[in-house]
């Protein structure tokens, strides 16, 4: 089977299909093989993995994933890519599932109990930019049992999710991250590695699912609430932005006894607050 990594070959299949990339869709393909491998590597699967892709383009990691993991499902929004996919450049193999669905009305939950009896996962992609941050909060909020999570995704975005508090990256995203996992990037990768070329750098990053949460808030739904507060208006006091925010029922005297009790400042940012924090101040004001 041609590896789709090596250019010419990726040029082969799109002229074969005449195939039309779809900006809306996010798709830049990858044509590179050591970035590729690094991937691979990184994301640390083995023949006992089942593995979930999201958005297989023509299927160039998809053979690697194919080559690696016990099974493949891989989910492509795009229909005129599943004939590429299921008469070409995934025929060779009987590992793999072919969804064309949107990932974002996918029941995730329901595939990992049929093809992995609900035992954790393992996520590895190449993520269509335009959708990075629903994709990966729906992978948590909806409780999909997963060991760990290695995508690429905008070299910004990246920084966000690993980034703590006195960083101008640090936000809602890196909370809700650290909070189910542990980020780390493992590769930058510039433009010049896909087709189309993106214009933003990107980074591969990976997230490896606690255990057990860092933090056990009594409710984490009120802390994520908190939380976007916090950071809807970074820029003024905490006292400030949860009194404004119509999601988060408190008074401003409410805040302040609660800050005061964990003896941080009255005029204080969430900005400046650690996830601990965030979980003390939400029991504080549940
Ligand atoms: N994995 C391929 C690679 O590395 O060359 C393609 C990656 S490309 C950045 C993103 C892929 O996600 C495209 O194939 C695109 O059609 C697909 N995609 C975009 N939105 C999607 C969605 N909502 N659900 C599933 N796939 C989607």
């Amino acid at each position: 089977m041609a590896n789709l990594g090596i250019p010419a070959n990726t040029i082969a299949i799109l002229n074969k299909y005449k195939f039309v990339f779809q900006k809306k869709y996010g798709q830049n393909f990858l044509i590179d093989t050591h970035v590729l491998e690094r991937i691979i590597d990184e994301s640390g699967i083995t023949k006992e993995d089942m593995v979930l892709e999201i958005g297989p383009g023509i299927g160039t990691m998809t053979q690697y994933l194919c080559e690696n993991a016990r099974e493949v499902v891989a989910v492509e929004i795009d229909k005129m890519l599943i004939p590429i996919l299921t008469d070409d450049t995934l025929k060779a193999y009987d590992n793999v599932t072919i969804l064309n669905e949107d990932i974002l009305k996918c029941d995730i939950n329901k595939i990992v109990n049929e093809k992995n009896s609900g035992k954790p996962i393992k996520v590895v992609a190449n993520l269509p930019y335009y959708i990075t941050t629903p994709i990966i909060m729906g992978l948590f909020e909806n409780e999909v049992p997963i060991d760990s999570i290695t995508i690429m995704v905008q070299k910004e975005v990246a920084d966000r999710m690993q980034s703590g508090p006195g960083s101008k990256d640090y936000g809602a995203l890196s909370l809700a991250v650290q909070y189910y996992s542990e980020p780390k990037v493992v590769a930058n990768v510039p433009p010049n590695c896909f087709m189309p070329r993106p214009n933003v750098g990107s980074a591969v990053i990976r997230l490896t699912r606690h255990k057990d949460c860092p933090v056990k808030p009594k409710n984490d739904k009120l802390m994520f609430k908190i939380i976007r507060a916090a950071f809807n208006q970074r820029r003024k006091t905490l006292i400030n932005s949860l009194n404004n925010s119509p999601e988060v029922p408190v008074t401003k005297e409410q805040v302040s006894m609660a800050l005061e009790e964990m003896g941080l400042s009255q005029t204080i940012r969430g900005e400046a607050l650690t996830l601990e924090q965030f979980a003390t101040l939400s029991d504080l004001l549940s």
